[in-house]
């Protein structure tokens, strides 16, 4: 019998992310006993939304815009996850970005399910206000969708506290009150969380920390190289230089930068707000893109976009320890020559978990309207994180596996065992 099964809006054998999600699942299968039962659910998304966003530039004329958001699944509780603003967003992406946030939820036990949002535009290409239009214009289509205990949007790449303060106001004015529980990431002002903003980098540097320690490395003065400079890879770059950790090379979309000697993460944060990226810094040299990824350090962190590592990259990398501050970098078959070279890979899942878990803080604090200081927070992130990573390392010795498929391990069986109990309607 033909049950026409598949996915009729993913081609069959696409590659991208959403096909490296597929085949991270897939190497989950054998650990999931009775469980493997339900892992078609972790298959496909639960809920996509594609919407058209018509908005009217500041020269007269309208311009089309594509908008998503997908909740890949709710068997823990609400959706929850970013929003991007980039070019090259498209469904297949936001689908796979949505998966992984419902296997991070899981894996450090967040009680949300998994959700991703985008808009496939350059922002560097419009003008404040149209990017205001464009941001109010995308949430009220997409409010059919989110709200405190629907779904949640936060900041992901091209996003801020700002996009969020105005997502937040087109929700209320909608709705017909305040609602900030409906996106976290906000700016204190407006219900936000102190410690939300840099708590996605802080959560790179207790992981990092953590590996090192468990891998002999001393952190004072270790070596490290970082692709993106935006709000996790600068957030990341200035605790770890607080902790006594050289960042020795950096690359973003406009530059690739070297200084061995050690680049100081807080004038070049300066320089990349004031110039919109760190092309020019003086602190450095420019090197070619390619010679980013053969620098040898202690941490390689990629903190940009997925699929920046295949195969023949991850035979290049010269690193003891592969932080994935990024959702997605790299590839199966990297993580394979990662495994036979010795080179441990932190998963993205519990690498970039930090601001998943700040903003479940800022959520909880919405609904109470009770603040907590920002030492409280910070103590939590820390404790949170480093009970995670205590138990993927510990999953990890025990089924002989790679911290990824520990991480899917935990947080698969989290899911599917949530979807057992609650069986299906009808
Ligand atoms: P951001 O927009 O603040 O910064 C993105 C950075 O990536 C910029 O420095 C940009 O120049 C760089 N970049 C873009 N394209 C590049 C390319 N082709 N080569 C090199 N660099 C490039 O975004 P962000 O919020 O820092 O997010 C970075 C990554 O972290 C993304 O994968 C995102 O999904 C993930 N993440 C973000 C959060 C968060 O709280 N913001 C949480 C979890 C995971």
């Amino acid at each position: 019998m033909q049950y026409y099964t598949d996915l009729s809006f993913i081609p069959a054998g696409a590659k991208g992310p959403w096909a490296t999600y597929l085949e991270q699942v897939d190497r989950v299968a054998p650990y999931l006993g009775k469980l493997e039962r339900w892992i078609e659910t972790l298959k496909r998304p639960k809920r996509c939304l594609v919407v058209d966003i018509p908005i009217e530039m500041d020269d007269g004329t309208v311009a089309h815009f594509e908008g998503y958001r997908v909740q890949h699944n709710t068997s823990r509780g609400p959706g929850k996850g970013g929003v991007r603003f980039h070019q090259s967003v498209s469904l297949p992406e936001v689908m796979a970005l949505a998966a992984w946030m419902t296997i991070k939820n899981a894996a450090v036990n967040m009680p949300y399910g998994g959700a991703k949002g985008g808009v496939r535009v350059d922002p560097a290409k419009l003008s404040r206000k149209e990017l205001e239009r464009l941001t109010r214009r995308y949430t009220s289509e997409i409010s059919i969708m989110i709200g405190p205990n629907l779904d949640i949007p936060a900041p992901d790449v091209n996003t801020d506290a700002q996009i969020m303060a105005w997502m937040m106001d087109t929700f209320s004015a909608n709705i017909g009150h305040t609602v900030t529980g409906v996106v976290t990431g906000k700016a204190i002002a407006l219900g936000g969380s102190h410690g939300r903003r840099d708590a996605t980098g802080r959560g790179v540097y207790v992981v990092t920390a953590r590996a090192a320690q468990r891998h002999g490395i001393a952190l004072d003065g270790a070596r490290f190289a970082l692709q993106g400079f935006g709000n996790v890879g600068s957030a990341a770059a200035r605790n770890l230089y607080a902790h006594g950790a050289k960042l020795v090379a950096v690359q973003d979309a406009t530059a690739t930068l070297r200084n061995t000697r050690g680049i100081d993460p807080h004038a070049l944060s300066e320089h990349a707000q004031r110039e919109r990226g760190i092309r020019g810094f003086p602190g450095a040299d420019v090197i070619g893109a390619e010679d980013f990824w053969e620098q040898e350090v202690d941490f390689l962190i990629p903190a940009a976009l997925e699929q920046q590592i295949d195969a023949k990259r991850a035979t290049k990398i010269r690193a003891k320890l592969l932080i994935e501050a990024a959702n997605g970098p790299t590839e199966p078959e990297a993580d394979d020559v990662f495994a036979e070279r010795g080179i441990i890979v932190v998963p993205d899942v519990i690498a970039n978990a930090g601001g998943v878990i700040v903003s479940y803080f800022e959520w909880v604090q919405d609904f109470s309207s009770y603040f907590w200081s920002e030492q409280e927070i910070n103590a939590r992130l820390e404790n949170s994180l480093s009970d995670a990573f205590r138990s993927v390392t510990q999953t990890a010795e025990n089924h002989k596996v790679s911290l990824r498929t520990a991480a899917y391990i935990i947080a698969c069986r989290r899911v599917l065992e949530a979807r057992a109990l609650r069986g299906l309607y009808p």
